[in-house]
Formats: C-alpha cells, sequence, structure tokens
C-alpha cells in the first residue's frame, strides 16, 4: 500500500465531488452523452493520455437503441451551448459517444482496463427540498434526465484515476485503459464498443457500479448475479377499417398485440434456472369505430444464464409470429438492448480482494455474489476479454442512497468515491508488481 497514492487520492476527493456534481446537473442518457464525452476527452487529453473517441470506439452499425437524428442533433447542440469542446464534438458523430483513453507505463506487463458507463436515464428529478442534489444546487438541468443509477459518479470515478495513475506512472507497468462507455441503460452500448474492438488486447478488465443494494463500506469483487437479457420492440401493421360498417375488411393488429401478450406470459419456464419476460408498454389503435392497423409492444426476457435468455427470446419470437398470422397482420421486430450473462474469473477476483484489506472506508470485503439482478451491458466486454484468453472481474462498491435506484430521489454516498479511486489505483499499481 503506497503513502504517496492516499496523498494524491486525499488531495482529489473535493474534485471527485465536485466533478460528479457537475456530470449530475448535465445528464444525457444513451448515445447523447456529448457534453460528457467531450469533456471526459478534453481533461484525459491534457493530463497526456491517449485519448479515442467517436468512431475509433464504438461501431455505429452495432449501437442498439439509438435516438432519431432530430433527438441526437439537439444533444448534441445542447453541449455546444453548454461549452463542449467544439474539436472534441465534431470527432464524436452522431451519438458515437465513447471514449477510451490509454496510458503507457513504457514498461513491460499487462494490458488492465477499467470500465466506467457515463449515461443517465430518463427520470424527472426530484425537486423536493430534501433532496440533496436540489438543495445543494446540482439537481438537473435537463427537463426529463437524471443521474439516477450513479453513473455520474463512475465517471468521476475514471476522471480521478486519469489523474492519479499519470501522478503514478513511475510505478506502474504495462498499460492501462480507461472505458468510458455510452448507452448502458437499456443495455445499449457496450456490445458497440466490442464490435470496435477497444478490449481485444486487454488482459484483465475491471467493470464497477456504485451502491447496487449495497451500502457504504461494503465491497463486492465478483458480482456474477446480473441476468443475460434481450430487450425487443414489435410494430404489428394490419388494416384499418370501418367497425360498423365493414369490419370484415380491417386487419386488427391491436388483437394481434393482445394475443402476442396473453401468448408471451404463458411461455414455459426453463429448468436450468430462472427467466424472465415482461411486456412493460403497449400501445394500439386510433379510435373507437376503427380496426386498429397499428400496434407496439415493448418486451424485455431475462434468464440467468445466456442460453436460457435466448430460449425465452426464441420461444418470443414464436409467439409474436403466431399471433400476427392469426390475424393477418405484419410484424416487424427489433432488438434495441442486449446482454449476456455475468462471469468473473476466480483468481482474478480473488487479486482484487487481497488488496482491499486495510483500505479506508472499507469494512466488508465480499468476494463473490450472485445473487440474481438486474441486466448490465459491462458482461459483454467482460465476455470478449475472457475470450482471447484475458480476465474480468465485475465490482460493486457500495454506497449509501436516500432511495433506490432509478428513483427521482436518488442520490449516493459521496464519501465512497474517493474509497473507490483509491481501492482502484492500489489494484492498478499491484497487478504492475506482480508483472
Ligand atoms: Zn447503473
Amino acid at each position: 500500500m503506497s503513502d504517496s497514492l492516499a496523498k494524491v487520492v486525499a488531495a482529489l476527493a473535493p474534485r471527485l465531488i465536485e466533478w460528479r456534481r457537475d456530470l449530475h446537473a448535465h445528464p444525457e442518457v444513451g448515445w447523447t452523452e456529448f457534453r460528457t464525452a467531450a469533456l471526459v476527452a478534453e481533461r484525459l487529453d491534457a493530463l497526456g493520455w491517449q485519448v479515442a473517441v467517436g468512431a475509433e470506439v464504438v461501431d455505429a452499425g452495432a449501437r442498439m437503441g439509438v435516438p432519431d437524428a432530430g433527438t441526437l442533433a439537439a444533444a448534441c447542440e445542447r453541449a455546444r451551448r453548454e461549452g463542449a469542446d467544439e474539436a472534441w464534438l465534431a470527432r464524436l458523430g452522431d451519438g458515437l459517444t465513447g471514449v477510451v483513453a490509454t496510458l503507457d507505463s513504457g514498461r513491460p506487463g499487462p494490458t488492465l482496463a477499467i470500465r466506467v458507463d457515463m449515461d443517465a436515464l430518463p427520470v424527472a428529478e426530484s425537486e423536493a427540498a430534501r433532496h440533496r442534489p436540489k438543495s445543494d444546487g446540482f439537481v438537473s438541468r435537463h427537463a426529463g434526465a437524471m443521474h439516477a443509477c450513479g453513473h455520474d459518479g463512475h465517471t468521476a470515478i475514471g476522471l480521478g484515476l486519469a489523474e492519479v495513475l499519470v501522478a503514478q506512472r513511475s510505478s506502474l507497468h504495462g498499460r492501462v485503459k480507461l472505458v468510458f462507455q455510452p448507452a448502458e441503460e437499456g443495455v445499449r452500448g457496450a456490445a458497440a464498443m466490442v464490435a470496435a474492438g477497444v478490449v481485444d488486447d486487454v488482459d484483465r478488465l475491471i467493470a464497477l457500479h456504485l451502491g447496487l443494494g449495497c451500502d457504504s463500506g461494503t465491497v463486492l469483487c465478483g458480482c456474477d448475479g446480473f441476468l443475460a437479457t434481450h430487450k425487443l420492440d414489435v410494430v404489428f401493421t394490419g388494416q384499418a377499417a370501418h367497425a360498423g360498417g365493414a369490419p370484415e375488411a380491417g386487419r386488427n393488429a391491436l388483437l394481434a398485440a393482445a394475443q402476442a401478450v396473453t401468448g408471451l406470459y404463458a411461455i414455459a419456464p426453463h429448468s436450468a434456472g430462472p427467466a424472465r419476460l415482461n411486456v412493460g408498454r403497449m400501445t394500439a389503435g386510433t379510435g373507437r369505430n376503427v380496426i386498429a392497423d397499428r400496434a407496439e409492444l415493448e418486451i424485455e426476457t431475462r434468464g440467468a444464464t445466456t442460453a436460457i435468455d435466448d430460449y425465452m427470446r426464441e420461444r418470443a419470437e414464436q409467439v409474436i409470429a403466431g399471433a400476427a398470422q392469426a390475424q393477418g397482420v405484419g410484424y416487424e421486430l427489433r432488438c434495441v438492448g442486449r446482454a449476456v450473462e455475468c462471469a468473473s474469473s476466480p483468481g482474478w477476483v480473488g487479486e482484487i480482494a487481497q488488496r482491499l484489506h486495510g483500505l479506508p472506508g472499507i469494512d466488508r470485503i465480499i468476494d463473490h455474489d450472485a445473487r440474481p439482478r438486474g441486466s448490465e451491458d459491462a458482461t459483454a466486454l467482460m465476455a470478449r476479454v475472457r475470450e482471447r484468453g484475458g480476465e474480468a472481474a465485475y465490482m460493486i462498491f457500495g454506497a449509501d442512497r436516500p432511495a433506490g435506484h432509478h428513483q427521482p430521489d436518488f442520490d449516493i454516498d459521496e464519501s465512497v468515491l474517493a474509497v473507490a479511486l483509491r481501492a482502484l489505483a492500489e489494484i492498478v499499481e499491484a497487478v504492475g508488481d506482480a508483472a
């Protein structure tokens, strides 16, 4: 454990909070992280990191759930108004809002990557006086968007690591890559970074999250409970007709959607483990006396393993096709998000856990936890690293929070930012020592 590291982190602690609060006040949802990405790129470039952005790190065709062109252009314009650097903005294209920064120590050693996500949620933030972002003046300035999952904290930790590792450069080995990922919410972003090859040279990967059911002081080193998932949008297209005068001329899209919903919830469970399916949204029709010619469904499947989730998706497609055929309507199905199962590497998790003992702010270290949770698309990056012979771990830094994730009064214990920064910097230094 290094004294100089402790000093550097202590000096940075107030700035971590400043960065987090600035990001919190300017939340950007998936693929619109123009201000955030430009700010990250500008700062890391100034520190001497080798910075890659836009098409270099995001494969445009592999993006899922991309907003329409007008939304992207408006978000880019807003970032410009808020002072985002023009040269970096130009390189982020139409929503290629990823940043990967590399620091080469010049000494032999492995390539270690740390992945943080940057996106916010389409949630309107609480304006209640007891909500600290409101009372302390850093509540969201973007109507209908909010950092309600802690990704503002993740990005701040990434910015902090960039500073600390430059300061500690003489004690590093190998290369460090900081991966700032867009569009984690809805599990839409990681696959496009995998397709761009950003982790193909990575030997060790850490992805991280704040909170997630863990309180301040607890650190979980290998969290594998994330469910594999597919997010599916379906549009049924039928034929409108007068419901009284010529009902036989209609093709009822609403009825097809309703039949699909019933069938979807009747998919048989899987003996290999838990599965989930939810239809969260259904819209259809134009008026009381018109046979509905259009209906839309928003569906998600989940499974404890990728195979179980694939089974759910396959069966869901059969049900949808069958319902469309029964009503003589057409349909279009789009996958707008996907995450695979989570698998941390036990050896790497053990090494990480070892480095955390005795660090300030950490009093409970959990090696491995596989209780079912939501989903997380860092698993795509983790799977890629493992496929190529590397090791990966998903860490959770517990953080007290007044409300649950994705809620309008969500907030995090900001003292955890420095705890996580110190822990990650210690792990990076230790990997160097072992080389
Ligand atoms: Zn999150």
